[in-house]
This record gives structure tokens, C-alpha cells and sequence, in this order.
């Protein structure tokens, strides 16, 4: 199976209510669709969101390097070399990691449709059945409790609240929602590197101690301040995950070898696709260290990919954080991964299995 051509798309789907978090505030998903016809008349998927403030991936910059410096690599080869084509791909250029895992996406969807097994299968198997949190975007109090018992009541049995703010304030919000919400689900939250590690340590300290049982704190302190995050996870009894910590191999061997934290939250976007997050597991397996799947706000292509990802690695990936398809107003993307709520179920159709994608814009080669 030899690939003929890349195409990209551009999809764009509203969200329900906006996203918010300390750092920002998304209306829609953005994502350059990417698209590599086969000899035989296939097609495999992938995809990247624009999201200029975590990965500084833009919408132009990702289609540029996909159409002008990734795609080209492909044009002739053979899908079944798999390695070696991603390992040409992540060589070609430095950074731009999201469109290095919409194009690696795309290679892994063709490789499961060239041996007729589904992705996850091709990954090492797994019960094709996970469950994921929700996230409960920043807002005034009562608002959060509101989004929380909503949640709860749709059928998500964690949430993932975002803190950060304003530690103060922040621990009254979590309260609250704890309060709220009594006991019907687990609470997470991710601080998106709001607090200084003096912060961390004192909220989640006071939180233990209002009997708040946290599931976990993500990314309490900046993204380069690994030896915060070590003071923090040092400190506290609750786990803490690193997320912006995380954009490299690299950065993972030194969370995990300092201890500065008790879970890796992998996200194709930043780690570059399914073959750099698969060498991620293995990393945090090796340190014992657990492992949460997550995305960015992105469509069900790439998460999908990560669907397929969190069941196959079910040794590692004990939590999985991948609720952007159901923060959309509707799920544009037909296939063989069925985003219901916090249900996310897979079937067993040949890698990817997207089928259709409604509202697709073709971008002109
Ligand atoms: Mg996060």
C-alpha cells in the first residue's frame, strides 16, 4: 500500500458553552483535517488543532508544515514501514509537534487498515470500552456547581475542575463543588500552572483537610519548574500529574527519574503522535509511574487516536481525560469510535475507521 497524496481539511466545531481556564477562553474546535490517499483508494485520517497558547502549534503553521515540509516525505512510500516512515517524519523539522501527530495519526490509521485490524488491536489489544472525565471550566461559583451536578447527572463519574486562579478562591470553589456534588464522583483538578509550589502545597493541604479526597492535582506550578512540582508531590498526600511539564521525551525521563510526579498526562499534540506517547508509556511503566490519556480541544480524529491508545496501554493509562468530542455541540465525525458522554467505545473496524467527516472544508493544495 503506497501513499499517493496528503490532503488537508479544516474543521470547525462550536462548543457547547465556552471553555474557559486560567489561561484562556476557546469558543470552537479548529482542526487541520490531514488526509494520505493510498495506491489502493484508502484513506487514513489524522488531525491537529490550532492551540497557539499550550503547544504554539497556529492553524497556518500546522497546515504549512504538514503541506510543506511532513506530507512531501510521504509521497511513494510504502505504509507498511511504519517506523521508519514516523522516524523520517519527526526528523524533518524541529517542533511543530501537532502537525508531526496529525501526519504519524494518519500512518497509524492506514497501517491498522493495511493488516485489517483495528488501531488499538495493532497497539496490543485491550477491552475496547473506557470511561473519561469531563472538564468544569473556571467560572463564579455557582456556576461551577451548576456545570458539576450537571455533569454528574449526564453520567460522568469524574470531573476535572479547573483551578488556579486564585488559590484562595480556588479552594472555596472545589469545596463547594465537593459539597455538591457528595460523593458521586471523583475530582480532579488542573491548576494549568497557576500556582507557585507555596500555593500548591497549602491548597491541597486544606483541601485534605476539609476531607476533599482529590483523585489528582494537575500541573500545579509552571511548566519549567520541575523541581516545584517535585516540592509539591513531596508534600501532599493526593497524586499529582504533569501536563505542560511534558512536551518531550526528554522532559518525561526527568519528571519521572526526580520523582515530581505520580502520573504523565500523554497528549498526542504535544508529544507529536501515537509513536512518541507510545514510547511515553513505556518510559512511565519502567518509573512506575501511571499514565492519564488526554487532548487538547480537538475533534474525535485525534481523539480517537487516543481512544485507541488508552485501551491498548491499559497496563499504564489508569485515567483517561478525553472529553473534547462531547464539549462539541455535535460530533462531525462518523466512524468506529462512539464518543457517548464519559462512555467511549470502539469497534472493530480496520485502524482509524472514520468513515465520514460532515462540514469538512477542502484547503486548496
Ligand atoms: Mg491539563
Amino acid at each position: 500500500m503506497k501513499i499517493t497524496g496528503v490532503r488537508c481539511g479544516r474543521l470547525r466545531v462550536p462548543l457547547k458553552t465556552p471553555f474557559k481556564t486560567t489561561a484562556h477562553v476557546v469558543d470552537a474546535i479548529d482542526d487541520v483535517v490531514v488526509m494520505l490517499d493510498t495506491d489502493d483508494g484508502r484513506v487514513g485520517h489524522g488531525s491537529a488543532p490550532a492551540s497557539a497558547l499550550i503547544t504554539g502549534d497556529t492553524y497556518g503553521a500546522i497546515l504549512d508544515a504538514v503541506r510543506g515540509h511532513l506530507g512531501p516525505l510521504l509521497v511513494g512510500a510504502d505504509v507498511a514501514d511504519l517506523n521508519r516512515l514516523v522516524g523520517r517524519v519527526q526528523a524533518a523539522m524541529e517542533h511543530n509537534s501537532s502537525a508531526k501527530a496529525a501526519i504519524d495519526i494518519a500512518l497509524h490509521d492506514l497501517f491498522g487498515q493495511c493488516h485489517g485490524a483495528p488501531l488499538y488491536g495493532m497497539l496490543g489489544g485491550g477491552d475496547p470500552s473506557i470511561t473519561t472525565d469531563i472538564t468544569i471550566s473556571v467560572d463564579y461559583i455557582d456556576k461551577m456547581i451548576a456545570d458539576a451536578v450537571a455533569a454528574v447527572e449526564r453520567g460522568f463519574g469524574a470531573l476535572k475542575i479547573k483551578v488556579g486562579k486564585d488559590a484562595v478562591l480556588d479552594v472555596e470553589r472545589v469545596k463547594a463543588v465537593h459539597a455538591a456534588i457528595a460523593g458521586r464522583a471523583l475530582l480532579r483538578l488542573d491548576a494549568n500552572e497557576g500556582w507557585t509550589p507555596k500555593q500548591a502545597v497549602r491548597a491541597i493541604h486544606q483541601l485534605e483537610d476539609a476531607g476533599v479526597r482529590l483523585d489528582l492535582v494537575e500541573q500545579p506550578v509552571k511548566a519549567w519548574d520541575v523541581a516545584g512540582m517535585a516540592y509539591v508531590t513531596e508534600r501532599v498526600n493526593t497524586s499529582i500529574a504533569a501536563d505542560e511539564s511534558i512536551a518531550t521525551l526528554t522532559d518525561v525521563v526527568e519528571v519521572v527519574q526526580r520523582r515530581a510526579a505520580d502520573v504523565v498526562n500523554i497528549k498526542l499534540m504535544k508529544l507529536g503522535g501515537l509513536s512518541r506517547a507510545l514510547r511515553v508509556a513505556d518510559l512511565a511503566a519502567m518509573y512506575g509511574v501511571e499514565c492519564m490519556v488526554g487532548c487538547m480541544l480537538e475533534s474525535a480524529v485525534g481523539a480517537a487516536a487516543a481512544a485507541h491508545l488508552a485501551v491498548a496501554r491499559a497496563d499504564v493509562v489508569t485515567r483517561v481525560d478525553l472529553d473534547a468530542p462531547s464539549l462539541g455541540r455535535f460530533n462531525p465525525v462518523a466512524g468506529n469510535v462512539t464518543f457517548a458522554d464519559a462512555e467511549i467505545t470502539i469497534g472493530g473496524a480496520p485502524g482509524l475507521g472514520i468513515t465520514a467527516i460532515a462540514g469538512l472544508e477542502p484547503i486548496a493544495p
